[in-house]
């Protein structure tokens, strides 16, 4: 009996994506290992989140780096970083912004729950463009003294006639502004570590606990060294509006060494495999009526990893789209996907164990063949 059962909670099958509600990602035995080592010892806590920023800087050619609880962590030290600075008397003010830069300027398409994050800092969202479409100007004309930074949201909430990153980079360049990429679900590609940053974003964040595999409650943060240095004075330990999101010695380990397993991954050898995965599920599910089945890539999150589509016609199949989905989450194990539209569920092999593909396609099989006899 697994420690969850004893609560009565039953373990799940994710086959939906790296959902936070979900619990995110599952460690491999070396990031729990360097947990537990962590565990065993005091240290002083700012010489280790600057010990493993480096590292962490180093790994993912960054110029410096910090562990944070979460990306939304993440994006409320880098918002009080580029709002408050390393001023002892502006830190101690924040949420109240009161004269200091206050403005940041976000996309009205790239609006989002996380944005919240960047909101409980205090300061005013200038919104720029619409729901469909930004225009360059609309851009030079938001930008003033008062503006800290541009945030660009990095995910489904992108490419809806937004700037180009490359162009919003070099409009906020022109006028000094530093452009803060929350690329949260941005990896895979590995090479995201670097290429926001590369691109000239002044800080680009990750969550630790999605594909990094790394502690669900730690985030990444690299870039420029002296924006992190400011996220330092305003994050724990230190008294400051990041206080509330402590970072533990346990995460920082963990987190460092999932990175280094991250990069060191055969990336293409997992891609393959998922991509022989969905076309296994495909070919199986196609012979059910009903159900019409397809490889469906990127994912919605924009990685290069494929999902199947599957299309449920409830006449045709004897159920609906919401019995399969209820009926896969009941049964045992219970198995997650994600629904889209009326009659569309996803099927993602990304977060699947070993082995759990053949239960997931079986379960499948099962609820779509008895329901109809
Ligand atoms: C998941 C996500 C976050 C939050 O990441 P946490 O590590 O859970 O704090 C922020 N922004 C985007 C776009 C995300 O997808």
């Amino acid at each position: 009996m697994s420690i969850y059962e004893e609560l009565g909670i039953r373990p799940l099958i994710n086959a939906s994506a790296t959902l936070t509600r979900l619990g995110g990602s599952v460690m491999p035995p070396e990031v729990v290992q360097a947990m537990v080592e962590a565990s065993k010892h005091f240290v002083n806590l700012d010489e280790l989140q600057r010990a493993v920023g480096a590292k962490l800087a180093e790994m993912t050619h960054n110029e410096s780096a910090y562990v944070a609880t979460g990306a939304a962590a993440g994006l409320v030290l880098a918002t009080a970083a580029v709002v408050a600075g390393d001023d002892p008397k502006a830190i101690n003010q924040l949420p109240d912004t009161t004269g200091l830069k206050n403005e940041v300027i976000i996309h009205k398409s790239h609006r989002n729950g996380y944005d919240h994050a960047v909101r409980q800092v205090g300061v005013k969202i200038v919104e720029i463009g619409t729901e469909t479409e930004t225009k360059p100007e609309e851009l030079e004309a938001a930008i003033n003294d008062n503006t800290a930074a541009i945030f660009w949201f990095q995910g489904a909430m992108t490419g809806h006639g937004d700037l180009p990153l490359e162009q919003t980079i070099a409009i906020a360049n022109r006028h000094n502004v530093p452009v803060i990429v929350d690329g949260a679900a941005q990896v895979p590609p590995v090479e995201n570590l670097w290429k926001f940053t590369q691109m000239g974003a002044a800080l680009a964040i990750f969550s630790g606990g999605k594909d990094l595999h790394g502690p669900q409650a730690s985030g990444l943060v690299v870039g420029r060294k002296d924006l992190i240095d400011c996220m330092r004075v305003n994050g724990s330990p230190n008294h400051s509006i990041g206080r509330p999101m402590k970072v533990g010695k346990e995460e920082m380990m963990g987190l460092l060494k999932a990175v280094e397993l991250y990069i060191q991954r055969d990336h293409e050898a997992r891609a393959s495999q998922d991509e022989e995965v969905v076309a296994g599920w495909c070919s199986q599910l196609n012979r059910v009526r009903g159900v019409q089945a397809e490889r469906s890539f990127p994912n919605e999150a924009g990685q290069p990893l494929p999902r199947a589509k599957v299309t449920i016609d409830a006449a045709a199949a004897g159920m609906s789209r919401d019995d399969v989905v209820q009926a896969l989450r009941n049964g045992t194990p219970s198995i997650e996907v994600a629904s889209s539209g009326s009659d569309v569920i996803y099927v993602n092999p990304m977060t699947l164990a070993d082995g759990e593909d053949e239960i997931v396609l079986n379960r499948l099989l099962e609820i779509l063949t008895k329901q109809r006899v």
